[in-house]
């Protein structure tokens, strides 16, 4: 659980070393037995996902500034529990025994879906996280089709571009004819009725697990996550780019995205790592840097990022208040350039930041327990954009970005920077 989303989790702060209330002192005394059953969702105000300060002043006074500087994600990343004792938030043996003495167990209770577990179903596919983060949307319905724009009253075309239906999720995925016929076409071992298909989790594993035809291959992972995932980019570059694609090309898009991915896996052995001699990148991409400038006193950051296209250089500023590390600032830095982009509704683009952290943390499977929210809101946000990639700069070269941040931390801080 990373103090992402409106959980169902208790606040355990008292006893529970797998909450990810790293930096929040243990409370004194026993638990007051009126906040026994209290929940993270209680913290967070219902419609904007944002922290309930007249709540968090309530419950947990001594502690509100460092639940204020955990950034949680505001567009539905999933919960996700992270261990306390490492700093990446992933167990260790050796730490898992240090803590089971100083702790008593306890276990730990999923949220699960109705019929699937979605660890099995999702989280350990041998698949790209971006993947994955897709797959999890399409089961939990939380994908911005027509029909769930519809329910939330937004004005916008609801229905399919390729046939006029209503979008719903099934409808996009599997029961339009376009997804029919790339499913039709796509070399799977088994047939599966789409037309038919009426509770996607009850026929989920059937259709993930099913295994790929030689000779495309794909042996040692799956094919239809990606067939999926080249669904919704076809999709996206259909309504977003008017780009029309057949069926043919969304299948080998997936295949080679699919190749492409397990054979950095195989070179890279378990670190989902992307070698950039691998990635073909668009030659028109747009390339974004950003960098951020924190003040240890005041917690206060400046984020900086410019937009490079072809010809014209765009600056941005910003700032943010209760930033727990420089890290965290670097993080929401690259966090509003990502969301500018999609607003300018760029497609191709090459973010840059001069700190390895959290471009590692970005391209990982992994990431720090503090960058959790954010980076989730990042990877999501990134669906939209047909082309994306997250690179390391050095320091010299991010200059503007560095003045620009450093500028905006003044403006926040009233004059001092660090
Ligand atoms: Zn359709």
């Amino acid at each position: 659980m990373g103090w992402a989303v409106g959980d169902g989790r208790q606040i355990n702060a008292w006893n529970d070393p797998w909450l990810s209330t790293s930096r929040l002192a243990k409370p004194m005394g026993p638990q007051p037995e009126h906040s026994s059953e209290l929940k993270v969702a209680d913290l967070l105000c219902s419609e904007t996902q944002e922290w309930n300060m007249a709540k968090i002043n309530q419950e947990f006074p001594f502690n509100a500034e460092a639940i204020l500087s955990i950034k949680p994600s505001k567009l539905g990343a999933p919960d996700k529990l992270f261990w306390l004792h490492t700093k990446d938030g992933v167990y260790t043996t050796k730490t898992g025994y240090a803590a089971a003495v100083e702790f008593r167990d306890e276990q730990e209770e999923d949220k699960p879906l109705k019929h699937l577990n979605s660890n099995k179903g999702v989280w350990s596919l041998k698949t790209a996280p971006k993947v994955q983060l897709l797959l999890w949307k399409t089961l939990r319905g939380a994908l911005p089709v027509g029909e769930a724009l519809l329910h939330q009253h937004i004005n916008i075309d609801p229905l399919c571009k390729r046939c006029g239906e209503l979008e719903s999720i099934t409808h996009l995925l599997f029961k339009c004819d376009f997804a029919d016929k790339v499913w039709e076409e796509t070399p799977l071992v088994r047939r599966f009725d789409r037309r038919g298909l009426i509770d996607l989790e009850a026929t989920w594993m059937g259709l993930i697990e099913n295994p790929c035809l030689p000779p495309v291959g794909i042996v040692d992972g799956q094919l239809a996550p990606w067939i999926i995932w080249a669904i919704w980019t076809a999709r996206n570059n259909l309504i977003f780019n008017n780009k029309i694609c057949s069926p043919k090309d969304v299948i080998t898009k997936a295949i080679v995205a699919a190749k492409e991915w397990l054979n950095a896996q195989n070179k890279e052995g378990s670190k989902a790592k992307i070698p950039r001699a691998q990635i073909t990148v668009p030659s028109h991409s747009s390339i974004i840097q950003t960098d951020a400038a924190w003040n240890d006193a005041t917690k206060n950051s400046g984020i900086g990022w410019i937009i490079k296209q072809t010809g014209e250089t765009l600056s941005f500023q910003g700032s943010a208040k209760l930033v727990s590390s420089p890290l965290v600032a670097e993080a929401l830095a690259m966090h509003e350039a990502v969301k500018k982009s999609k607003e300018l509704g760029l497609q191709q683009v090459i973010f840059q930041s001069d700190s390895a952290q959290l471009i590692k943390a970005l391209n990982s499977m992994v990431e720090p327990t503090e960058l959790y929210g954010i980076v989730a809101d990042i990877r999501i946000s990134c669906l939209h954009f047909e082309f994306s990639t997250f690179c390391w700069i050095p320091r010299e070269k991010n200059s503007e970005d560095d003045r620009l941040a450093k500028q905006a931390l003044c403006i926040v801080s009233g004059g001092t920077t660090t």
